[in-house]
């Protein structure tokens, strides 16, 4: 059998074990430690004029930036349906709906238009929304200058869910630094890993401290325990912290990697009519976490289904895109503003191996087989 290639796998050096050892020897493995605020600072270095709080998941991050901004039951929330389940799911935790909203072509994200006439609607009955995620997918960042536009307007705040683009930007300003709050994951195989983890980022820092307070429990500093209100369990662990303190140190490193990787697909396959990339719009600078492919059916003669098979069949993994979230059995009484798009890119589009790793070799290995079922 051929050597199996991932989809995405995290990658370490020396660094990782040796924090973590760190770690362990100063007895320090829970919710304390000099590895919880280096990291965040470390995060904050490359942010400017932002303050971070580390979480043990990105969907923490998310329950916690939508808990801050006053979501509760009976809300709505407008939110990009061509998305990982994690960017809905803490508005079902608060007992409010999420509304979802269909994509735009350019960047596969969240559709300005389709948003206005969703918010419109929602309003003309009596229906506000309280707040509105964007997703920057596979790393693209979404269309800011007009959706930061539509926040300001219609005075609903902005939520990135920036976990899967850290360090892509947008004009040169980095994406999660948009909106009100901003998002990471640190889960297994984003960019950047400690094992499982996130953040909530925002230029306010009193929101941060109030996330890290309630990241704790919500533990009061008095000689015994005392709660004023109910918490959470969701700070980041410092042999967490210890890992993506030394993986974000080679933060860029990663990118530059995912993106010859993408560039060496796009040079690959260019002469194959009806295999398609995400072209980045003037200004756009993705992290190509995700090298992603669509697949014109009538013209390639296969499906995104049959080279996924095809790709199995040599021990090669690839993905689907996001299964848009108003089309899941667990959303099924959500609202949904539509335009076609989100299910359209599901139906043609497949993720490739994209690890910082790959070699030029394997990549060859994976075209191949494109091109081999192009001409059966
Ligand atoms: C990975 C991911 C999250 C959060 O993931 P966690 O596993 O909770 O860290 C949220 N949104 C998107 C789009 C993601 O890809």
């Amino acid at each position: 059998m051929a050597k199996f290639i991932p989809l995405s796998t995290p990658v370490f050096d020396g660094e990782e074990k040796e924090n973590i050892l760190n770690a362990i020897n100063a007895g320090k493995l829970a919710t304390s430690g000099e590895f919880i605020e280096g990291f965040e600072e470390a995060i904050q270095q490359r942010h400017q004029g932002i303050h971070a709080a580390v979480m043990n998941s990105g969907t923490s991050a998310i329950h916690l930036a939508l808990k801050l901004l006053g979501v509760g039951k009976g809300d709505e929330v407008l939110c990009q349906s061509l998305t990982f389940c994690a960017t809905a799911n803490p508005i079902a935790y608060l007992g409010a709906s999420p509304v979802f909203v269909d994509s735009e072509t350019e960047t596969w994200n969240i559709c300005p238009e389709t948003l206005s006439n969703a918010i419109n609607d929602r309003i003309s009955r009596g229906k506000k929304p309280k707040a509105i995620i964007a997703v920057d997918l596979f790393g693209m960042p979404a269309k800011y200058d007009v959706l930061n536009q539509i926040s300001k307007t219609y005075t609903i705040p902005l939520i990135e869910d920036s976990a899967e683009a850290m360090g892509s930007s947008l004009k040169g300003k980095l994406c999660g630094t948009f909106g009100e709050f901003g998002i990471f994951s640190f889960n297994g195989n984003k960019i950047i890993t400690t094992g499982g983890g996130g953040a909530l980022l925002s230029s306010n820092q009193e929101r941060i401290e109030k996330a890290k307070y309630l990241s704790v429990q919500a533990r009061e500093n008095y000689k015994y325990y005392v709660h004023k209100e109910v918490g959470f369990n969701y700070r980041m662990n410092n042999m967490s912290a210890a890992i993506g303190l030394a993986q974000i140190g080679k933060l860029d490193y990663k990118i530059e990697r995912r993106r010859t990787v993408y560039q060496n697909y796009v040079d690959l396959l260019k002469n194959i009519d009806g295999i398609t990339f995400l072209d980045e719009p003037n200004g756009f600078y993705s992290n190509r976490w995700l090298s992603a492919i669509l697949i014109d059916k009538i013209k390639t003669g296969f499906s995104n289904e049959e080279l996924r098979l095809a790709l199995l069949d040599q021990n090669i993994e690839s993905r689907y895109l996001w299964k848009p979230l108003h089309t899941q059995p667990s959303f099924k009484e959500s609202l949904f503003y539509s335009n076609g798009v989100s299910e359209d890119l599901f139906d043609k589009g497949l993720c490739l191996p994209s690890s910082e790793d790959l070699i030029i070799s394997d990549q060859e290995r994976i075209v191949k087989v494109i091109i081999g079922l192009r001409n059966k």
